[in-house]
């Protein structure tokens, strides 16, 4: 399969010219229900490098509507504990909707259906498994428990709250991968303008300024490790994805497809390592995102102040009943030695907690 690419700033005519050089249009069925899906993670303007660009949505629809397509929706669910009418809002989507006359819907509020899938029966959104085609627009970034995130790991937005909490208690690797083989995209566009390279929530974006689009999930998935110079071992669901099914990790350079040039030469950089080495003394074990997410936070602003945590320090699932010798991070580790309640803690609970042990 063939993956495009284009270099620059403007997220709208970088997705429309895409799509126009892949000629997308040719391969949507007439009439065909098309559901757009985000990444909408958590309510975060996209300039701090978590969220996809209100401007690839708007590119997208224009070329949709354009060439016919009037059967379209936008859908996302933001992660526990975040509040997805207000990601719409603070992404800038709601503006978007309106100009285009194209509905939102959140799908914390809609049904979901039981599907079979090679490693279990999971619960999945109703429209998204109904859509003819669907468009998966994800951000290409870092995340703290699986280090990177992009097209595949961005479905889980098709799921429910209570599914998603079950992903973590599974382990996210297999579930992930087990999502990608009932749910598979036509099409992937991703938003690599300013993605932060270490962590899914944000804060520390890098410019990229780059956008690919391609039609196999675990492809795209591939050539964004290759990116950012990860070996596709440390994103263990993406080979996983593929034994079952999802897709074909494999391209050459003979794929990629640029339309334009880099300002800057072809330098693609490379994660920092900054939440792996902050999270050196971090036992996780099946720790929810959200749950995770307010413990890095907590360590990088205890690191801007200069103050430095040695201790050992316990989170997730896994550890629910331990009396674990260190610092247990929100309810189900409430048997360690020292605890911060919470489901999920706040991240100011977790420094307030862990500076009263100072
Ligand atoms: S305490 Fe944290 S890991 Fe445990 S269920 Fe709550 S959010 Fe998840």
């Amino acid at each position: 399969m063939k993956i495009y690419e284009i270099f620059g700033r403007d997220a709208h005519s970088m997705t429309f010219s895409l799509m126009e050089a892949a000629d997308v249009a040719s391969r949507i069925p007439e009439n065909a229900a098309i559901v757009l899906k985000p990444n909408l993670v958590l309510d975060s303007s996209p300039e701090n490098g978590a969220t996809t660009h209100a401007g690839v949505l708007s590119g997208c629809l224009e070329y949709l509507l354009s060439h016919g397509f009037q059967n379209v929706c936008i859908s996302e669910s933001s992660w526990v504990g975040a509040n997805t009418d207000r990601s719409f809002r603070a992404c800038g989507y709601d503006r978007v909707c309106e100009k285009y006359n194209v509905p939102f819907y959140d799908l914390k509020k809609e049904s979901s259906e039981l599907v079979d899938t090679p490693f279990r029966p999971m619960s999945i959104s109703s429209r998204i498994l109904s859509a003819d085609y669907l468009i998966d627009l994800p951000v290409l970034k870092g995340h703290c428990q699986t280090n990177m995130t992009c097209a595949l790991k961005n479905l889980k937005g098709c799921l429910p709250d209570q599914e998603k909490r079950r992903f973590h208690s599974d382990g996210l690797m297999k579930p992930i991968a087990a999502l990608a083989s009932v749910v598979k995209p036509n099409l992937i566009i991703v938003d690599s303008l300013c993605g932060d390279l270490n962590f899914e929530e944000g804060g520390n974006p890098v410019e990229t300024n780059r956008m690919f689009l391609g039609f196999d999930a675990v492809q795209i998935d591939a050539y964004g490790c290759q990116l950012m110079g990860l070996p596709l071992e440390e994103v263990p669901y993406i080979s996983l994805a593929e034994s079952w099914g999802a897709g074909s990790s494999a391209f050459s350079p003979d794929d990629i497809i640029r339309l334009n040039d880099p300002e800057d030469g072809n330098v693609y950089p490379n994660p920092s390592g900054l939440v792996k080495q902050l999270t050196r003394n971090v036992h996780a074990d099946r720790a929810c995102s959200a749950c995770f997410a307010a413990l890095v936070r907590a360590l990088y602003q205890m690191k801007d102040a200069g103050v430095s945590v040695d201790r050992e320090i316990f989170i997730g699932q896994g550890w629910r009943g331990k009396a674990v010798p260190g610092f247990g991070c929100g309810n189900c580790c409430r048997s360690a030695l020292h605890t911060v309640d919470g489901c999920p803690p706040s991240s100011t609970a977790v420094i307030d907690a862990l500076k009263s042990l100072r």
